[in-house]
């Protein structure tokens, strides 16, 4: 018993000082003018070790400074609803209203994906979990860069891991494309069902867009009938 306590602590300080190396290693190179791409390739994924606790993993998330985003965010964003839901939506990254309240989709994107949920799918938003791609919002709201996605991905991936949704739905192109790896436009694939990873991808249209092009609300609703028809 005692031995395998031992063991324990000693792999959980090997797994410590594992991450603490790589981190390290991170600054290093940061501080020689070298970018956060290499780097940050080879903290995530498996290497790095994050908990399999959703409010641990919130606070590692909150501290997070991994990448350039954190230097401008007001508040980190990392996702909210219920962690046990089998409905998640995955949107690209946090606005100016969710930056100040470090909530997601809680301005006027946020207020149609609500009604969406609520008088399409005929469920109360509390009862599904939203999160982003990246976690901080990007300056003026510009498309997360692909190096900013990737340092992010762990935690997104963590969050599917922990919550384990029977369908995720991708709303817009870059949430689609960061989750897929696939460049396909958001015309063609939404609506497809696609399995991956032991879960249902549904691509829609993202609620910005649908403000700016009320016309294709006609598709996101079919979309959201598809969601509905397999809960
Ligand atoms: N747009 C997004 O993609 N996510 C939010 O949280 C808000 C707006």
């Amino acid at each position: 018993m005692l031995l395998l306590y031992l063991i324990k602590i000693w792999v959980g300080a090997m797994k410590r000082l594992y991450n603490a190396l790589n981190l390290k290693k991170l600054l290093v190179l940061k501080e020689l003018g070298i970018d956060y791409v290499e780097p940050i390739k080879e903290l995530k994924g498996d290497v790095l070790e994050l908990p399999n606790n959703i409010e641990e993993l919130k606070k590692i998330v909150l501290n997070c400074h991994l990448c350039e985003l954190s230097k401008s965010r007001t508040n980190v964003v990392f996702g909210e609803g219920n962690t046990n839901a089998k409905l998640m939506f995955v949107g690209e990254a946090p606005g100016a209203n969710e930056d100040l309240q470090g909530r997601p989709f809680v301005g006027r994107a946020g207020e149609l994906l609500t009604k969406m949920i609520e008088n399409v799918l005929y469920i109360k938003r509390s009862s599904v979990y939203i999160a982003n791609i990246v976690k901080c919002r990007p300056p003026n709201n510009r498309t997360p860069t692909l190096s900013e996605a990737l340092t992010c991905r762990p935690y997104l991936l963590k969050q599917i891991e922990i919550i384990k949704p029977k369908i995720i739905v991708a709303l817009g192109s870059t949430a689609y494309r960061y989750l897929t790896n696939d460049n396909t436009p958001i015309t063609k694939v939404r609506g497809h069902i696609i399995d991956i990873n032991g879960y249902k991808l549904i691509p829609t249209y993202h609620p910005s867009y649908l403000l700016r092009n009320p016309s294709a609300k006609k598709e996101a609703y079919i979309d959201m009938l598809k969601v509905k028809e397999l809960l």
